[in-house]
């Protein structure tokens, strides 16, 4: 679709979210003869498979999340808008976002939606207010605050029991993400804050990685599941599989045995959930209005070229999508983000392009704690040191921005070489803030809009053709 010679006007592509699929298909589009702009509902490009380490203290949040704006800053026909989508019409091909009470209408002849996945508790949301999941930037700062906090109630406490529900620490879902989260928990408590405490011995906190499959990371080879498992071990993480987790309060955590369903409870005062996903909502709003199918975790079933049914101008991307049992992970939300920038590119330029997206399956890794992981590359499998040493140069490959390769780099050499941790700071509102405001509830939805939610907040028509009203 060239420049429209009516308006003048450029093919608009509309993006929908900063992660890897949305960042990754906007830079695809820059020689593009587009114009884009890309919605996101936070400021910063996250690099999700580093949250643990901002939860554990090694890398501050910032190290791991550029401001999208600025990695795109030189990037001329690329365009970002702060805000929450609220609304997409397949029909009227519009895009609604919402910020701070205003309301934002962007029209789009192209759409590329990677609003990713938030954390699922299976039906038990009122878990998480006991045990936050690890999706964003909050997340791993209240659970540093929570990691960290409970080490000083333990140091200022006297009961031996409440020293013991202290010092336990529970990590559910023995995924990569609980791996690396249970295995830093564990190098946290018996490296990093050796000798910082003068009642309690840190080395004695129990670290629990539990998880209702019968095996740790289960995507993977069952000789790394294995390894995994042992150089846990080693590390002093107490596994615990075929344990599914029943209930969740301030105290504890109860489980029943998937094998012969007998119960027990666990008593804990930090829970950490790293247990399962949840596309986001925009999924199923899309859903509705093409005639297609969301999966369990909510994902949209796109077509074999990642768009939906009868809209060959919007594809949807990365944790959003279900397609041929393709995982959650970066590299698809990458490669599905690109081929959609290039299929857009191509229908731009009047030229051809490939029908299906077909991904290619660089392997997986995950990290057990300082110089130990498994990586399972197809026929090649690798373990300990050398597997870290892979795991550490992929990583900093991926990580958006020569200062933040720099800066994380460097917060490597402090944590890995030595034995301190940079970002021991925990605040209160890392703690309690999420509470808080879930507490406050339509009120702060009030207090955040400036008192214009809901009602005539002025709504804005990006590049609205003069005979269309303002929404
Ligand atoms: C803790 C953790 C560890 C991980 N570790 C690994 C790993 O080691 N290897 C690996 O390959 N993968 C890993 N993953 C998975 C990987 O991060 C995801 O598969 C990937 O981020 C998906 O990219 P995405 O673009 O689909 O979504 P995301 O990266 O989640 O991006 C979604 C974007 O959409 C925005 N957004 C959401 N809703 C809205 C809305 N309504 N309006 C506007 N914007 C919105 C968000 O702000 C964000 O910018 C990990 C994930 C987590 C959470």
């Amino acid at each position: 679709m060239p420049t429209n010679p009516t308006t003048g006007r450029r093919p608009r592509v509309v993006i929908i979210g900063s992660g890897f699929g949305g960042l990754f298909a906007a830079q695809r589009l820059r020689k593009a003869d587009v114009d884009i702009t890309l919605v996101a509902k936070t400021g910063h490009h996250l690099f999700q498979p580093l949250l643990y380490q901002v939860a554990t203290g090694i890398i501050s949040e910032g190290e791991i999340a550029p401001p999208t704006r600025d990695i795109l800053k030189k990037q001329q026909n690329a365009t970002v808008i702060l805000g929450e989508v609220v609304d997409i019409d397949l029909a009227d091909k519009t895009v609604t976002s919402w910020l701070l009470g205003r309301e934002t209408v962007h029209e789009y002849d192209h759409l590329i939606v990677a609003a990713g996945a938030g954390q699922s508790y299976f039906g038990n949301s009122q878990f998480s207010q006991f045990a936050p999941g690890m999706k964003s930037v909050d997340d791993a700062l209240e659970l540093r605050g929570r990691i960290l906090g409970a080490f000083e109630m333990a140091e200022a406490a006297t009961d031996p029991a409440e020293i013991d529900r202290l010092l336990t620490f529970v990590v559910v879902g023995a995924g990569p993400t609980g791996v690396e989260m249970a295995g830093q928990i564990a190098e946290l408590a018996r490296r990093t804050l050796k000798r910082n405490f003068r009642n309690i011995d840190p080395k004695s906190a129990r670290v629990i990685l539990l998880d209702a499959a019968p095996v740790v990371l289960p995507p993977f080879a069952e000789k790394l599941q294995k390894n995994a498992a042992e150089q846990l071990r080693g590390i002093g993480v107490e596994i615990q599989l075929g344990a599914m987790v029943t209930g969740l309060d301030a105290n504890g955590l109860d489980i029943k045995d998937t094998g012969d369903g007998t119960t027990r409870r666990i008593t804990a005062a930090t829970k950490i959930w790293a247990a399962g996903v949840q596309a986001s909502p925009l999924g199923a709003l899309l859903a509705q209005q093409c005639d297609v199918q969301v999966d369990r975790a909510g994902r949209v079933e796109v077509q074999p070229d990642l768009t939906l049914p009868g809209h060959p101008e919007v594809f949807v991307v990365g944790d959003m999508m279900s397609l041929d049992k393709l995982p959650g992970v970066a590299q698809v939300a990458i490669q599905g983000g690109r081929f959609a920038a290039d299929r857009i590119a191509a229908t731009v330029a009047g030229k051809s392009h490939k029908e299906k997206f077909e991904y290619f399956d660089k392997g997986s890794m995950a990290t057990i704690s300082r110089y130990k992981a498994v990586a399972d590359l197809g026929k090649i499998k690798v373990t300990g040191f050398l597997a870290w040493a892979m795991w550490l140069l992929v990583h900093l490959v991926y990580i958006v921005g020569f200062k933040s390769r720099l800066t994380t780099t460097f917060s490597w050499v402090v944590s890995f070489l030595g034995k301190g941790r940079a970002q021991r700071v925990a605040t209160q509102q890392q703690v309690y803030g999420r509470l808080a405001l879930e507490k406050l509830g339509p009120d702060f939805e009030v207090a955040q809009s400036g008192g214009l939610h809901g009602s005539a907040a002025d709504p804005v028509r990006i590049d609205a053709p003069a005979d269309r009203t303002v929404a």
